[in-house]
């Protein structure tokens, strides 16, 4: 069976030759299969590509390498990963090592088991606990929400089957989260706990905006609630501004006193619809926003060049 193994990778150069040495190591000691790493060169400005093209290929380790014309981000390098893998399995990995090889053989015993879907779940992350609690927060908010929940603690590494693979790819939406889309299309998933190490070379490429904005497209692109919260906030509003009104009324009848009170009440007033308006209607634009860039319907990624290992066989690189 042909195993694809989808790597996006982007100002990775530090670190490829080591990942490298420890796939061909955990393959090596799979010989009923055959892989081929399917590298997704997602912009690097570093020596990545010329360091991939250097990679001594086995008889059971081929690769490809996608280059794309620059950054097009993380998801869409993993839908072109998707999109160019050949084999009847698929498993993403980071290039950095947070997600080790040796998980593979674990993955694919799963597979065999009859899942079109395993995924990796992360036991305890070695990250700063501010990131941890951030990760939790969003993880169980996108939950509480989402029309389909995603696995806790579950980020893209896994497997997906040939079938599942393609499906993803095949989606034409650009608010793209993979471990999102992956539960949404269903069939028999299982979770595999790990442990999941630090970076072992490089910086992560993910700023705290990045982070935020990931996290935007997640919510609002898998989820009506947003919206809906908006129309509940504006009713609340409302209805609390009627009350206060006859209130005010019923006071005035009671005491008989017109005087110039309630000044107070009425900036809060207006400060409060005047937020909730914002609220609302910025949380309109967001899906306005994502129907525009949905609606241009531009390609998710440029493919400039692609090669392939010496000897393997390939299928052209298609965009
Ligand atoms: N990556 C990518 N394009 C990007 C950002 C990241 O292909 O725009 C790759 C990166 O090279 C790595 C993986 O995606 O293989 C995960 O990125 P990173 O380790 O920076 O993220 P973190 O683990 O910190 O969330
Ligand atoms: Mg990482």
């Amino acid at each position: 069976m042909l195993v694809s193994l989808i790597i996006p990778m982007l100002n990775e150069s530090e670190g490829i030759r080591s990942l490298w040495s420890r796939l061909t190591e955990v393959t090596s000691q799979l010989p009923s299969h055959n892989f081929e790493a399917v590298f997704i060169d997602d912009g690097s400005t570093d020596q990545t590509a010329e360091i991939i093209q250097e990679l001594p290929a086995t008889v059971g380790l081929s690769w490809k390498l996608i280059q794309f014309s620059r950054n097009f981000g993380h998801q869409a390098a993993i839908t072109a990963g998707m999109v160019n893998a050949s084999g009847e399995a698929m498993i993403f990995l980071d290039a950095d090592l947070q997600d080790p090889p040796e998980l593979i053989p674990v993955f694919l015993e799963k597979y065999q088991e009859g899942n079109d879907v395993v995924y990796g779940i992360r036991k305890n992350r070695k990250e700063p606990l501010w990131l941890k609690f951030c990760f939790g927060t969003f993880y169980r908010l996108f939950n509480a929400i989402s029309e389909r929940p995603i696995p806790l603690d579950a980020g893209e590494f896994g497997l997906v089957s040939r079938r599942v693979g393609k499906l993803i790819a095949g989606m034409p939406e650009r608010d793209r989260l993979i471990r999102g889309m992956r539960s949404w299309v269903g069939f028999k998933q299982v979770g595999v706990p790990y442990d999941r190490p630090e970076r072992h070379a490089g910086t992560t490429s993910y700023s705290i905006a990045r982070r935020i904005e990931g996290a935007l497209d997640g919510l609002f692109g898998y989820s009506k609630v947003p919206i809906r919260l908006a129309f509940f906030l504006g009713l609340l509003v409302f209805v609390l501004g009627g009350v206060y009104l006859l209130q005010s009324y019923v006071m005035m009848f009671i005491t008989g006193n017109k005087g110039v009170i309630g000044w107070r009440s009425v900036i809060t007033l207006i400060f409060m619809l005047g937020g909730a308006n914002l609220i609302a209607t910025s949380i309109v634009g967001e899906y306005v926003c994502r129907i525009y860039f949905q609606g241009k319907s531009r390609p998710l990624y440029i493919v400039e060049t692609s090669s392939f290992s010496p000897g393997s066989q390939h299928t052209s690189a298609a965009s």
